[in-house]
């Protein structure tokens, strides 16, 4: 096959699945919002995902109290629609630093793929209000929100902190465990790429749980807002201030970002890539463990009638959300899942798992099977803005 046709084949495996699996309405509308075939056409480790940026304040604020002091309610409290932000001795704003890191991150996350929206697109407007900017990631149904912002802490303590949202029951029941998990993720990436240390002076670990703050309580997608340093610090405004480093800063937030993503598709958070292999009537989903290259059959459901795909009746849509629409061998992971998901009630019964006919799906899944070489490629790690041409020669390397 082709690697056109592949593709092609393997779009299709997704775009069935997504359809034989829309449980709700909300996820089904972020389906087919994002599943347009020119984004998922991009290749990368984050295609098919969508991230909502924002760069927190905004440079007319200072002049516009009578509209960012505007109170609006964050479901703990009210708050100011939006605030100046901090800034260094020497002067340098937090809205300045936020805008310019913002904008390299974004630049790295279409790069690897992603659709990326974002809360402004200047830094010298005013606001918004920050439950509209809460909306901007919900609106898109995005994968992951990330706020960026730099804190105005003591002067003598110094270092990054992420904060994550706590839950508020019946607001952010759904999006407290992934937070975490991405909160921990960008901690460390961070940390990595900047060298800046975890804060001395505020959370734990860099990391610090909010029940007060806007951008996170009304959010209704997995979301963190990143302190990257203090202004107020001497040795982190040195790093902030400098416009060479945005990179290493933007870098180490991406990184977090795909990793959060990445991990979030294998079942136990691990570096593992399952995918599925066919003999007869049998399919079978292995496991690759790609730190010790090691391969084991995870499940194995029987074809009798030689349908093909097994319909994954009760796999919910976020879950495909999170594992689906990779490279090209990770479009078999929503399958893959499926199958280690099983058809539950029906399995436990013990009847036949339910079969669908996808012959597409059939197509690609003969092209693409036992693949490990793809699997390691598609496992495309650190997130460097990049030409086109470059990755999509990264990314054929490995098949
Ligand atoms: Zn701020």
């Amino acid at each position: 096959m082709t690697p056109g046709k592949r593709i092609a084949a393997l779009l299709l495996v997704v775009l069935a699945l997504a359809a034989c699996s829309r449980l709700d309405g909300r996820s089904s509308d972020s389906a087919s919002a994002s599943e347009s075939p020119s984004e998922s056409a991009k290749a990368g480790p984050l295609s098919g995902r969508t991230i909502a940026v924002d760069a927190g304040h905004n440079g007319g604020n200072a002049d516009h109290p009578e509209v960012i002091n505007e109170k609006v309610d964050v479901l703990t409290g009210k708050k100011p629609c939006n605030t100046v932000g901090t800034q260094t001795d020497d002067g340098y704003t937090e809205h300045e630093f936020n805008f310019s890191v913002a904008a390299q991150l974004v630049e790295r996350l279409e790069s690897a793929g992603a659709k990326v929206v974002t809360t402004r697109d200047d830094d010298d407007g005013v606001g918004p209000c920050i439950d509209e900017r809460a909306e901007v990631g919900n609106k898109a149904h995005a994968d992951v929100s990330v706020s960026i912002h730099a804190d105005g802490g003591p002067d003598d303590g110094r270092g990054f902190h992420i904060m994550e949202p706590v839950l508020i029951k019946g607001h952010t029941d759904e999006i407290v465990k992934p937070s975490q998990r991405l909160a921990k993720r960008i901690a460390k990436t961070y940390a990595d790429s900047t060298g800046i240390p975890p804060s001395d002076y505020i959370g734990d670990e860099g990391i610090n749980p909010r029940d007060d703050m806007g951008g996170l309580n009304l959010s209704t997608v997995p979301v963190v807002m990143v302190e990257c340093g203090n202004m107020r610090n001497s040795k982190d405004a040195k790093l902030l201030s400098d416009k060479d480093f945005h990179g290493d800063i933007a870098e180490g937030i991406a990184d977090g970002i795909v990793d959060y993503l990445e991990s979030a598709l294998s079942i136990l958070g691990q570096k593992r890539q399952y995918f599925v292999s066919k003999f007869r009537n049998v399919y079978n989903l292995h496991c690759l463990n790609l730190r010790a290259l090691r391969r084991r059959a995870m499940s194995t459901v029987k074809d009798p009638d030689g349908n093909g795909i097994p319909e994954p009746a009760n796999l919910h849509m976020s879950t495909m959300r999170r594992i689906g629409r990779g490279g090209p061998l990770s479009a078999l992971r929503p399958w893959a899942v499926a199958v280690a998901a099983g058809p539950g009630p029906d399995r436990r019964r013990g009847r036949r798992t339910a079969l669908r006919g996808q012959p597409a799906a059939r197509t690609a899944q003969r092209g693409d099977r036992q693949d490990p070489g793809a699997a390691q490629a598609a496992q495309g790690r650190h997130v460097r803005a990049e030409p086109d041409a470059a990755r999509v020669d990264r990314q054929a390397g490995g098949r």
